[in-house]
């Protein structure tokens, strides 16, 4: 049986960055697990939707479980950090947060449900941590930590993005209790999407150095934070299903009023979801296949 395990930053990530794909490889039958490193405790919530939950992340939590339902989950887990802001927020500085924590301590926390699942696919934030969360890529240094101290499996980067691999002695081969390697993949975007709609932002008169809701995301910058894309999975068979596990996550949709047409560039109508392979290294170009699992 082939299994998925996706590690992600917080409740959503799994639907609005890669929920097409969780459900299009749930649908086909393969065992699709979520690990999340925190429970969204940071997360700009509006007072009202929390009537009836005893805080954030309790909010959270129920919006995670309705969308593990929604795209065929077999099961997800927290990896028990707490939330970190974006950069600069006061939440970063707690000791508890994601951002604080040891690379060793959270990249064998890691391997413990690395282990328990044994998936032959592992999915994680890319190095810019997609739109560059820090929590998102906390989760890439502790993915790559645990291949070198479980495998010996180096990770590294070219001067295009793409990833390079190097083989050497594991640091701690028990970490990886006998199973080999997974394949790692790094969720990724059309930068395209994203200069469309710097663009189209500017034409209506705002910022796109200072998007989103809370006004901490640089669409300028993130453009320049390109990857090779090495898989494409068509999601459109699957659309609803995102959609339905994107619904789930309430509390965290952007406000759309004014921003339609950034709202679909991002989130919506998008065909399919991308992923830079990691490891086993890949070509930097090439034609892109159409499934994680093939060799
Ligand atoms: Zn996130």
């Amino acid at each position: 049986m082939s299994t998925l395990l996706a590690f992600l930053a917080h409740p959503d990530d799994e639907s609005f960055g890669i929920g097409g794909t969780l459900a299009h490889y749930a649908r086909a039958g393969v065992s699709v697990h979520y690990l999340c490193a925190t429970r969204g405790e940071s997360g700009t919530v509006d007072a009202h939707r929390l009537e009836g939950y005893a805080s954030v992340e309790d909010l959270r939590d129920t919006e995670l479980a309705c969308a593990s339902k929604a795209l065929g989950l077999a099961s997800y887990a927290y990896l028990g950090f707490r939330d970190s802001g974006m950069k600069g927020s006061p939440d970063n500085a707690r000791a508890d947060a994601f951002v604080q924590a040891d690379i060793d301590v959270a990249a064998r926390r890691l391997a413990g449900f690395v282990v328990a699942h044994r998936p032959n696919v592992l999915i994680t934030h890319d190095q810019y941590g997609g739109y560059g969360h820090p929590d998102h890529i906390q989760c890439h240094r502790a993915t790559l930590r645990l291949y070198e101290l479980a495998w010996g499996i180096r990770i590294g980067y070219a001067p295009d993005g793409a990833s390079t691999v190097s083989i050497g002695a594991p640091l701690d081969p028990a970490l990886a209790d006998g199973m080999p390697a997974p394949r790692l993949f790094y969720s990724v975007f059309p930068k395209r999407f994203v200069r469309w709609g710097a663009r189209a932002l500017r034409w209506t008169g705002k910022d796109p150095r200072r998007w989103g809701r809370n006004h901490d995301i640089d669409l300028v910058q993130i453009a320049s934070w390109d990857l090779p894309p090495h898989v494409r999975i068509d999601i459109r068979p699957v659309i609803e299903v995102k959609r339905a596990a994107s619904a789930c996550h309430a509390s965290q949709q952007m406000p759309t009023k004014g921003q339609p047409l950034i709202q679909r560039l991002f989130f919506r109508r998008s065909a399919d979801e991308r992923f830079s392979q990691a490891y086993p290294a890949a070509p930097a170009r090439g034609r892109l296949k159409t499934d994680l699992f093939a060799e």
